[in-house]
This record gives structure tokens, sequence and C-alpha cells, in this order.
């Protein structure tokens, strides 16, 4: 029987920003969602709907700015971060940061 140290039920912003910040620690953690795959409010991903807060308040960088699971690491992997910075926009669609929330997903929240 495996012991775990931490559990987490739902994967939303939340459990997904402790599963991120648990990464480089020691800690034994299981993350449980209910439903298939991460989604942010799914049926509410208006089209062309924008992000209300600055993207930097992403699931990492105000607790760990070196985190790879921040935002602009996201940018960068997917090759990105330059159009982001280019547009001089203080925030994103949220279409995008749902994508960047999904895609630590998949990395953060493995049973370890
Ligand atoms: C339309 C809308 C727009 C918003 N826009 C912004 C914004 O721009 N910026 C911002 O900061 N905040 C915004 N918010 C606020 C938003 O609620 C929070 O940012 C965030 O989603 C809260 O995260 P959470 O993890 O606490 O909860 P949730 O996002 O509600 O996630 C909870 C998760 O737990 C799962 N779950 C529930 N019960 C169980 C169970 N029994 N077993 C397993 N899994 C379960 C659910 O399926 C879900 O995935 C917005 C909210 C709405 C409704």
């Amino acid at each position: 029987m495996q012991v775990l140290d931490l559990i987490g039920i739902g994967i939303g912003p939340f459990n997904l920003s402790l599963a991120a910040l648990a990464c480089p620690t020691p800690l034994r953690t299981a993350f449980f969602e209910k439903e298939s795959g991460f989604d942010w409010h799914p049926g509410l991903l208006l089209p062309n709907s924008r992000l209300q807060v600055s993207p930097l308040k992403d699931c990492v960088t105000l607790a760990d700015p070196t985190s790879p699971f921040s935002f602009l690491n996201y940018l960068a992997v997917h090759g990105r971060l330059y159009s982001f910075v280019n547009r001089c926009d203080a925030t994103t669609s949220r279409r995008e940061f749902t994508q960047y929330k999904s895609a630590g997903c998949k990395t953060a929240c493995m049973t370890r």
C-alpha cells in the first residue's frame, strides 16, 4: 500500500497550483478529478473572452517565480512568448489561460 502525504479532491486552479508547488518537494501526492480532464468553467469559455486578472497570477509565479509551471514558461515552451510580449497587452484570453492550465495539469497532477 502506498502512503501519501497529500491528497487533493478536484483539479481546479487551486489544487493545480498546490500540485505544481508540491512538485519540487519530496511530498507524495495524488489529485482526483471527477471529470475526464482539466477544464476551467466549461460552457463559460465565451469566444474572445479575456482573463480578468494579470496572467502572472498563474498557478505558481507569485509563490515561486522560478517554477517550470509558470505561464511565461508555458508560452516559451509553445513558442508564443515573443508574440505575447509584443502584443503590449497586460492580459490574455481565457482560452489561452485554460490551455496553459491544462498543459500543467498533465504533468503536475500525476501521482508521485
Ligand atoms: C465565468 C467566470 C470567469 C472567471 N474569471 C476569472 C478570471 O479571469 N480570473 C480569476 O482569477 N478568476 C476568475 N474566476 C474565478 C474562478 O472561480 C477561480 O479563478 C477558480 O476557478 C477557482 O478554482 P478552484 O480550484 O477553487 O475551483 P474550481 O475551478 O471550481 O475547480 C473545482 C474542481 O473540482 C472538481 N470537483 C468538484 N467536486 C469534486 C469531487 N467530489 N470529486 C472530484 N472532483 C471534484 C470540479 O470538477 C472542478 O474541476 C472566474 C469564474 C467564473 C465563473
